[in-house]
């Protein structure tokens, strides 16, 4: 077995009285791509800013392809970051940016152009060498910062929020150009987001962080279909529990458990119920009409509320919208039931 390319053991960060980091272990296979997702505040930057080293922890230690970096200078690591606003030099043409770095570290001119020329290749920017960063979109900043980091050939890439200042539909596109330069180039990317759909799209395996510490770690199935606590299923998606009184009648359990929107069919009261499957009755309390499909808010009979998202097959909104207040019974297969810690 080769060494992860990232392990941190028992990593912690105090900022005076803010106990921003209060315990993280967590290791990143070579050429992972990582997400660390969680709410504003939940320490997720400071773990990364820790691994590139700009913070040194209270304690605990970080490890790079095995080598204890815990008390190296950032140059000394073997990882680059991009950040968020890019940090591009305005008066500098695309491919000086991107050379920048080797010049300061004394590369070759010709071998400095020639690996400049590789990294834009590698993010599909051929042809815009010349151009100065105001000259360019969003989107195509985005790669110039992502070159001049790859430019290095870093073992691990930081990337704080990377995607963070594009818009919604660029946003979706650089998702799947991101994921696709990531496998081209084979680097490890470990990056920070608050965007749930964000992580699950891009990642190998996603880290849910929540008060300095991580609630779950799991590929983007599991942490989406077996949601370990109330606060990642909550986090990653709509939680939809069933607890209570309401678990006691409609499953027949003690505990509180989840089952995911588009898991839940909305069925008629009198509709068979299989032998592999629960249901609940209730009535619709609100319908939301989102085009391409629609989400059922339902009070159940039994206590609680749950969600139900269903395609929009065959209806139209008009459909749809009538059917606030009708009595239905919500359908869903045991399987997809997950008991979790409240
Ligand atoms: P965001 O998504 O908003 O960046 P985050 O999950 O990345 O949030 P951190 O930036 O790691 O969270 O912050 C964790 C906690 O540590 C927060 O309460 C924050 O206010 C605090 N914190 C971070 N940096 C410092 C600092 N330099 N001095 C004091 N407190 C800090």
């Amino acid at each position: 077995m080769s060494d992860p390319a990232v392990r941190l053991r028992g990593l912690r960060k105090s900022f005076g009285a803010v106990d921003a980091v209060t315990g993280v272990d967590l290791d990143i296979a070579d050429g992972e791509f990582f997400a660390m997702l969680g709410p504003s505040g939940s320490g997720k930057t400071t773990v990364l800013r820790m691994i590139a080293g700009f913070e040194s922890p209270t304690s605990g230690t970080v490890e790079l392809g095995g080598v204890d970096v815990t008390r190296l200078a950032p140059f000394e690591r073997d990882v680059n970051t991009v950040f968020q606003d890019y940090a591009l030099f305005p008066h500098m043409s695309v491919v000086d940016n991107v050379e920048y770095g080797l010049r300061v570290k004394r590369v070759p001119r010709a071998e400095r152009r020639e690996r400049a020329l590789s990294a834009l290749a590698s993010v599909r920017l051929e042809g815009m060498e010349r151009r100065r960063p105001a000259q360019l979109s969003g989107g195509q900043r985005q790669r110039v910062a992502l070159a001049r980091a790859l430019v290095n050939r870093p073992r691990v890439l930081l990337l704080d929020e990377p995607l963070g200042a594009l818009d919604l539909k660029l946003r979706e596109e650089m998702q799947v150009e991101l994921k696709s330069i990531q496998r081209e180039v084979g680097i490890t990317f470990l990056f920070v987001t608050h965007d749930q759909e964000e992580a699950l799209t891009m990642s190998d395996r996603v880290a849910v962080f929540d008060r300095g510490r991580i609630e779950q770690v799991g590929t983007p199935a599991e942490i989406y279909e077996q949601p370990a606590s109330a606060f990642v299923a909550g986090f990653v998606g709509t939680s939809n529990l069933i607890s209570g009184e309401a678990a006691r009648t409609v499953l027949g359990k003690e505990g509180t458990f989840s089952v995911r929107p588009e898991k839940l069919r909305v069925a008629d009261l009198g509709d068979e119920v299989g032998d592999t499957e629960h249901s609940a009755t209730g009535t619709i309390g609100e319908v939301v009409y989102a085009g391409p499909t629609t989400r059922f808010l339902v009070d159940l009979d039994a206590g609680g509320r749950l969600i139900a998202l269903q395609q929009n097959l065959q209806v139209s909104s008009m459909d749809v919208m009538s059917l606030r207040g009708t009595r239905v019974r919500l359908v869903w297969n045991r399987r997809h039931e997950f008991a979790i810690v409240p």
